[in-house]
């Protein structure tokens, strides 16, 4: 039996204006204002965060960001702070993001410094983490995962990271229609869990919260949640209307 509360957190990447942002958060909390017992994020571009900031104010709807630099500030073009934010209303970050590692040269350590800043800030840090598949095809899965979390968690400490939140995201899932079977995202997940016993202590490793990203539908997470180590998804394409996020959401029925 799990005791960790679930979270369904959306990623919208680079899509929607901020009217187009407003209205689909707007639908999103007539669609999910009165469920309990799951946390709900949303991840819009930072455009649209003041736009949906003020949608989904007074509802269970959070509000998260896609990234944020590691200063307060500075003379750091196109970089965006986690005061900042803070003060449009993000209590979540996404951090380590696979496109952004591909994309645009994240590393382990700069995933480092971004966790530490998040925490700093009262952000609560969506670290993500996954193998490509090469790496799944060649058995190093577990052995990246390894690295990656110990990396990405680097000069932490357990009272640190009570809001961490850590996202298995295998990158042949994402975007593609291919989803982890259960029992392979189960497996990753135990393993995650047993990677932050052992550098953390069995406390954080129980109530730390994974979550399993990668082509999550409506018609795939109710067996995902099912997994005992599986405590909420991080979901992209199917995040973006209302009505398929909504369904994720409610997943329990
Ligand atoms: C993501 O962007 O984190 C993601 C999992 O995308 P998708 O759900 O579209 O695979």
């Amino acid at each position: 039996m799990k005791n960790r509360t679930p979270l369904i957190a959306g990623n919208w990447k680079m899509y929607k204006t901020p009217p187009e942002a407003a209205e689909t958060a707007g639908q999103l909390v007539e669609s999910v204002g009165a469920v309990t017992g799951v946390d709900i994020m949303i991840a819009p571009t930072f455009t649209a965060l003041e736009s949906v900031a003020r949608v989904i104010k007074n509802s269970p709807v959070a509000l998260g960001a896609q990234n944020l630099y590691w200063e307060d500030e500075g003379a750091f073009t196109g970089e965006i702070s986690g005061p900042m934010l803070k003060s449009v209303g993000c209590q979540y970050c996404i951090i380590g993001h696979s496109e952004r590692r591909q994309s645009f040269g994240e590393t382990d350590e700069t995933v480092n410094k971004k966790i530490h800043a998040a925490i700093q800030t009262g952000l609560k840090p969506i670290f993500c983490v996954g193998e490509t598949e090469q790496e799944r095809e060649a058995k190093q899965t577990l052995s990246v995962l390894d690295k990656q979390v110990k990396e990405g968690l680097k000069r932490l400490v357990s009272d640190q990271l009570d809001t961490l939140i850590i996202a298995y995201e295998p990158v042949w899932a994402i975007g593609t229609g291919k989803t982890a079977t259960d029992e392979q995202a189960q497996e990753v997940h135990q393993f995650i869990r047993s990677l932050i016993e052992k550098s953390f202590g069995n406390d954080l490793s129980k109530s730390i919260r994974i979550l399993y990203g990668g082509s999550v539908k409506p018609d795939n997470i109710s067996n995902l949640m099912a997994m005992p180590d599986i405590d909420g998804a991080l979901v992209g394409g199917a995040s973006l209307s209302a009505e398929s996020f909504g369904k994720i959401v409610k997943f329990n029925g």
